[in-house]
């Protein structure tokens, strides 16, 4: 890897894109950036822009490119990333992926690969539907995959597990297709530029895992 190398994560929500960039991260020694937690994060400590993505994010749409990119800059502009850095979750739209061009011109940094992780919807589904989340502590298990050991309390801290609003099927489905839509002219960008990779996301996280390192290093 060169001085400052940037790997991009794409895949519809629920791909386990976030969970194999951060994986890859720390192997890279890299920072790793995920656009839905940082808009998380502003949603739950009600800055501005927080209180704009709320509206959007509860309703399963792509938060706007001018809220997107503003909160992207300012995460990839810190001297943490000046290395390179692994982000998911942006770009998601052509506007965002020519403006994150300029930027990445702008810090001198390259973008190396787009890695797409590739899953069918009814795939998704099974995955998150199942899954809950700790009210208190934040903890993530999956009826299926990682239950807890008594129904609907965690583990870690005995708080009361819940379902995401946006873990619901009609949630779900509708993120999936708004996705699918708004990304198809970014992946055709992507693809036009050689840096599109397609992995295949409907398997085990380490399998997956073993294809982005393949990808990563050739
Ligand atoms: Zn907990």
């Amino acid at each position: 890897m060169s001085m400052a190398d940037v790997f991009v994560f794409a895949g519809p929500p629920g791909s386990g894109k976030g969970t194999q960039a951060k994986l890859l991260a720390p192997k890279l020694k890299v920072p790793h950036i995920s656009l839905g937690d940082l808009l998380r994060e502003a949603v739950r400590s009600r800055s501005k822009v927080g209180e704009i993505a709320k509206n959007y994010l509860d309703a399963g749409k792509l938060v706007p490119d001018n809220v997107a990119i503003d909160v992207a800059e300012e995460a990839v502009s810190r001297k943490e990333c000046k290395n390179g850095f692994v982000i998911d979750g942006f770009p998601r739209t052509l506007e965002q992926a020519v403006l994150f061009d300029i930027l990445l011109g702008k810090l001198k940094s390259n973008l190396k690969k787009v890695l797409y992780i590739d899953i069918p919807l009814e795939e998704i589904l099974k995955r998150l539907t199942g899954r809950r989340s700790c009210r208190k502590c934040g903890a993530v298990y999956h009826l299926t995959y990682n239950p807890p050991k008594k129904d609907g309390i965690c583990d870690v801290c005995g708080g009361e597990l819940y379902q995401r609003h946006d873990d619901t099927d009609e949630v779900i489905k509708v993120r999936y297709e708004v996705y699918k839509k708004q990304t198809s002219p970014l992946i055709d960008y992507y693809t036009k530029a050689g840096n599109l990779v397609y992995i295949n996301g409907a398997k085990d996280v380490s399998e997956v895992f073993k294809e982005v390192s393949k990808a990563v290093a050739s």
